[in-house]
């Protein structure tokens, strides 16, 4: 971090600051130009706060020069990061990952019949909302623990991992033999909810909030990790824009970005980034050839009735032919590298 002091400061006040910065455990060198003074910070910066530094009275300016992020960031971590579930599915560097379901969890019958479909199309991880998030408090607020008991039952029938939403810290109790822990775009920024799955060694997919930034993002992603749970997924999963045409726009920019800025797996959810069926096939595709580590798509065997997210819901015949329309695309990316 560098601070640039206003013009002629007193020395005594330069030594005040000398003196806070380095109580602060970080080492401050001081250069005194003709015109200008700079004290250069080096050390853990991440705990300073930009911000305060700014209101003081000597000082003009302050930049950071590393990014606030630690733990998530690959400048301190090159390896990318590999999550193996209980039954050894693995998530991150050269795995590709196919989570696939519906978007709520509403009958037995729906999800197991679901859950075999995609698994035989090549889905590794079953997804299922039993705790839905929704815009309108008359909307069906899906199925709650009664979900994750059919979701549970979708798993031993087929043997595939899954991954639901957590809303609320509360609800944590429920989720002991659900392998992924969603945390919804809604809640990217639920700190307290961040703080007790950072608490957690259960994989977390964090979806990226509708209006976060990547830092806002990777900072959110810091708050599971420092906490010392370092098992976290990105999900780009759209963005709201100007763009009313779509339910959101697909950030693909954010897949090679945040490929370089952490060492985490990302993957792109591109049902709830279009809104619309045939939007996802393209846009998953796009999602693979940027690099993204997989994808997340919902499925449902009667998208007309479902009581969640049919519009962009794909039948399990249409994600037969995308699933194996991605595994090709992810071979050809790989050999053209
Ligand atoms: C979901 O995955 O069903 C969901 C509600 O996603 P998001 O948090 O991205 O809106
Ligand atoms: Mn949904």
């Amino acid at each position: 971090m560098i601070i640039k002091l206003k013009r002629n400061p007193k020395e005594e006040e330069v030594e005040n600051l000398r003196r806070w910065i380095e109580g602060r455990g970080i080492e401050v060198m001081t250069s005194v130009g003709a015109n200008i003074t700079i004290l250069g910070l080096v050390g853990d910066t991440t705990k300073l706060d930009i911000d305060l530094l700014k209101t003081m009275s000597i000082v003009e300016d302050v930049k950071r020069i590393q990014e606030p992020y630690k733990a998530v960031n690959r400048r301190f971590h090159p390896e990318d990061t590999v999550i193996t579930l209980e039954d050894g599915t693995k998530i991150g560097g050269d795995n590709f990952t196919m989570i696939a379901g519906p978007c709520s969890v509403e009958s037995e019958e729906q999800v197991i019949e679901i859950a075999r479909r995609v698994k035989n199309a090549g889905a590794n991880i079953l997804r299922g909302g039993a705790f839905k998030p929704r815009t309108s408090p008359y909307s069906f607020q899906g199925m709650g623990t009664d979900g994750l008991e059919l979701l549970l039952k979708a798993k031993k029938e087929t043997g595939l991992p899954i991954v639901s939403e957590v809303m609320d810290a509360s609800q944590l109790q429920y989720f002991k033999d659900v392998d992924i822990l969603q945390v919804g775009a809604r809640n990217m920024q639920n700190f307290h909810l961040l703080k007790e799955v950072g608490k957690l060694d259960k994989p977390v997919l964090l979806k990226r909030g509708l209006s976060a930034t990547y830092e806002e993002w990777l900072m959110s992603a810091e708050y599971i990790m420092s906490g010392g749970n370092k098992n976290v997924i990105l999900c780009e999963r759209g963005i709201r824009t100007f763009e009313t045409k779509t339910r959101n726009t697909l950030d693909i920019s954010a897949i090679p970005v945040l490929k370089s800025e952490t060492h985490l797996p990302i993957i792109a959810d591109p049902s709830h980034a279009t809104g619309t069926r045939r939007l996802v096939e393209p846009l998953a595709k796009a999602a693979v050839a940027a690099g993204a580590h997989g994808v997340m798509i919902e499925v449902h065997n009667n998208p007309e009735g479902a009581l969640c997210d049919g519009p962009q819901s794909l039948d399990p015949e249409q994600f037969d032919g995308i699933a194996e329309k991605l595994k090709k695309l992810r071979k050809t990316i790989e050999e053209i590298g």
